[in-house]
């Protein structure tokens, strides 16, 4: 649930109208519910009630702005991170290092350095050879490094190729059937002090069936390797759970239910468990707002073109993904159009023959379920400014991020010398 509705005919987010943001800092522009953050967080919470103390760190890559992990550090979520930016950034917004963990299959000997430093929960490797390099880091800085492996359970998650992790070609993890072997070889490597397993098979994933069959696997291997002397204490059982886009297809399972297929698979584990979610916190708690600009007769539909575009929100290029649009003032008219943006790209079209509230040249609309792997994937291609952000909260609201505009952007580049 969200805090996004009509009030008097007019879209809010929770009291505040939309049009007043539009008129205020322009479009296109990303709004953020605090409320709805806020919500989700708890709400997940509640649903792994009776699984001991289980840390939720939220993935910092679906929405990495500071106002975002600042409301989440204050529900006290920690943060899985991919990168050192996104490990110094999770810190400087207030997260306790102590609820990181550091996912990715490319760590450099930097970033290995920058939390060990700084302090974290755990590394959840993916190679022998970056654990190799984290036990000469260590060794270096003096510190001991707290690791998982993330495994590759092999199971299709059913989703969308391009957020498919946890199949036995992805670069993801290693192969769960030689994860004996490499907790065999860790053990012996100084700094490094084994903890837990790892698992993370995909993203928007609309059953349970696949996680079930992958926290059962890692239930076993849990087994092998206490067996085999590991003394493994944390089960990392990684995001995935997919949100509602389309109010027309039957909702993804409920967190809810996650929790008691949770709580039935790990039963008797007797190891901390942490959860990785990214889109299920932050995907519903944002909206695209953009004004049309014009439209454009075509063939079978007209081309509603608005200003935002696949440089502000990339998912409908990348992964087809499906937004639903609707009129910040929808005056009850319905039109079908082809919803695209500004840039020289075929690619960037929101959404073909879409059945939607009718609207005109000047009217504001917006891109649902926005505030996941939007904003954090804009860029400026063809020179368009950075995408501002604004987040809402009651009846106030602030911006989060200021528009990039033009100006610093090419203040940003350097004529060399040769050509000065
Ligand atoms: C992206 C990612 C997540 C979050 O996935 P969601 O589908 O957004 O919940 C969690 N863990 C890892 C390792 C990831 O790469």
């Amino acid at each position: 649930m969200d805090h996004f509705d009509l009030k008097d005919g007019v879209l809010h987010a929770e009291d505040v109208p939309l049009p007043a943001i539009a008129e205020a800092v322009g479009t296109p522009v990303y709004v953020y519910s605090r409320a709805t953050l806020v919500r989700h967080a708890r709400v997940l919470r509640e649903a792994l009630a009776g699984l001991g103390d289980p840390l939720i760190a939220y993935a910092v890559k679906a929405n990495p702005n500071a106002a975002v992990l600042a409301t989440l550090a204050r529900e006290g979520l920690g943060a899985d991170v991919v990168s050192g930016g996104e490990y110094r950034r999770a810190v400087a917004a207030g997260v306790d290092p102590a609820k990181i963990v550091f996912s990715g299959v490319g760590k450099t000997a930097d970033e290995m350095r920058l939390a060990l430093e700084g302090g974290l929960f755990q590394f959840n490797l993916e190679s022998l050879a970056e654990a190799e390099l984290l036990s000469e880091v260590a060794f270096e800085t003096g510190r001991e490094a707290p690791v998982a492996f993330r495994v590759n359970p092999d199971v299709a998650a059913g989703t969308h190729a391009k957020i498919t992790t946890g199949t036995a070609d992805n670069k993801f993890g290693i192969p769960i059937g030689e994860a004996g072997e490499a907790y065999a070889r860790i053990a012996a490597l100084p700094g490094l002090k084994v903890q837990g397993v790892a698992v993370h098979i995909g993203s928007q994933l609309t059953s349970l069936d696949p996680l079930e069959a992958a926290f059962r696997k890692v239930g076993t291997l849990i087994d092998a390797l206490r067996r085999a002397g590991h003394p493994i204490a944390v089960a990392d059982l990684g995001g995935g759970l997919g949100v509602p886009y389309d109010p027309g297809h039957a909702p993804p399972p409920s967190p809810l239910a996650y929790g008691d297929m949770v709580r039935r698979v790990t039963s008797g584990w007797g190891a901390q468990l942490v959860f990785e979610p990214g889109r299920l916190i932050a995907g519903n708690a944002g909206v695209l707002l953009t004004r049309v600009i014009r439209v454009k007769p075509g063939v079978s539909h007209p081309f509603l073109v608005v200003d935002a575009a696949m440089n502000d929100l990339m998912r409908p290029a990348l992964y087809d993904a499906w937004h639903r649009i609707e009129a910040v003032a929808p005056h009850g008219g319905r039109m079908t159009a082809n919803v695209v943006g500004p840039v020289c790209e075929t690619g960037d079209t929101f959404a073909m023959g879409r059945e939607m509230d009718a609207a005109e040249a000047g009217d504001l609309v917006v891109f649902r379920t926005a505030g996941a792997y939007a904003a954090a994937m804009s860029s400026t291609y063809n020179s368009r400014p950075l995408t501002p952000e604004v987040m809402v909260n009651g009846a106030d609201w602030a911006v989060v991020r200021p528009r990039i505009d033009i100006d610093r952007l090419i203040a940003a580049d350097r004529l060399p010398a040769w050509l000065g």
